[in-house]
């Protein structure tokens, strides 16, 4: 019998998704014995004009990781999701725009500027900009167009399922894969993790308080972590309360802080405000100054708050549509 074809594909990202693949170990070899992987750009010689030469709906699964910030990736993943039964959003990035989609909170024209002329490194006498086509002595040369703002990969194409995290975790990978190979998936649109939140399986919840309230917030490098309490005990911003669990808390493990890659629970419309409306209802202040003076040590609230999700968020996304 023939293997289910799969395909990994990268948009916006920093690679770390498709490192997780190999952090599979060993188990990476019950994966290729499972399937046969036809297009990995990043590990594997195959070409766009492979996928375009197979039938549509000829793989069984594209995992696609990255936000979607071009129009090569915006066609790339079209091409996709014609040739694939089922789409996994894979990563952060593709799940709710991740770090790229940070970028949304600026202009096309001032990203350009930052990236091409006004970075401390940067050496660009001549203001010279990424242009769309080029002309040279062989012809002309077309680029890619950088979008005016990032999206995630289902605000682009249908999604059947989301693996998040940044990366994704290992043990994710696993679960989805061997539910992909025996054929049992939970309903069309579940995110591949489990649906409680962080603290749930923490290792410091038992020092959580039933009733928490925070006077002072600190930032890490303020104080000494204690490594077996509770950050909120400690005034530091945990988002545990409002991620979803399923990363075996390697963050929290390694005393810092969850900073919310795996996004929200099935329940939460919108990561940043859920988790903006947790930390103001467990500060314990009731005067306007003292709270300003409190919410001042956010030195980045959107990066704080929406780390990960920009592009999904109420507040932001509309800039894409
Ligand atoms: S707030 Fe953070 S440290 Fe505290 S129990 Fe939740 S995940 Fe653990
Ligand atoms: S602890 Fe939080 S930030 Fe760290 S991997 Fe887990 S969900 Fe992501």
């Amino acid at each position: 019998m023939s293997k289910p074809k799969v395909a990994f594909y990268w948009c916006a990202s920093c690679g770390g998704c498709e490192e997780t693949v190999v952090d599979l170990a060993e188990g990476v070899l019950d994966v290729v014995a499972a399937v046969d992987i036809l297009f990995w750009p990043v590990a594997l010689d195959f070409k766009r004009s492979d996928v375009e030469a197979m039938a549509d709906g000829e793989f069984a699964v594209a995992f696609i990781n990255g936000a979607i910030c071009t129009s090569e990736q915006e066609e790339m993943v079209h091409l996709l999701r014609r040739k694939a039964q089922a789409v996994i959003a894979f990563g952060s990035c593709a799940h709710t725009g991740g770090i790229p989609g940070l970028g949304n909170l600026y202009d096309r024209e001032s990203l350009l500027n930052r990236a091409y002329k006004e970075t401390p490194s940067t050496a660009n006498h001549d203001g010279i900009l990424p242009a769309e086509s080029l002309d040279v002595k062989e012809g002309t040369v077309t680029l890619p167009h950088f979008l005016e703002g990032c999206k995630t990969l289902d605000q682009t194409i249908p999604v059947e399922y989301y693996i998040p995290g940044c990366p994704p975790p290992v043990r994710l990978i696993k679960d989805a894969l061997g539910a992909i190979l025996s054929g049992k998936l939970p309903p069309r649109g579940t995110v591949l993790a489990p649906d409680i939140a962080q603290c749930d399986e923490c290792g410091r919840k038992d020092t959580k308080p039933d009733k928490l309230m925070i006077e002072n917030l600190k930032r890490p490098q303020e104080v000494i972590i204690d490594q077996e309490k509770c950050f909120l005990e400690q005034g530091l911003v945990c988002m545990g309360p409002v991620t979803r669990a399923g990363c075996d808390t390697p963050c929290i493990d390694g005393n810092m802080p969850c900073t919310g890659c795996l996004g929200p629970t099935s329940r939460v419309k919108d990561y940043g405000a859920k988790a903006l409306a947790f930390l103001a209802s467990v500060l314990d202040i009731d005067d306007e100054s003292r709270a300003k003076e409190a919410l001042s040590k956010l030195v980045d609230p959107e990066g704080t708050f929406y780390r990960y999700s920009v592009p999904a968020s109420l507040l932001f996304h509309r800039r894409n549509h």
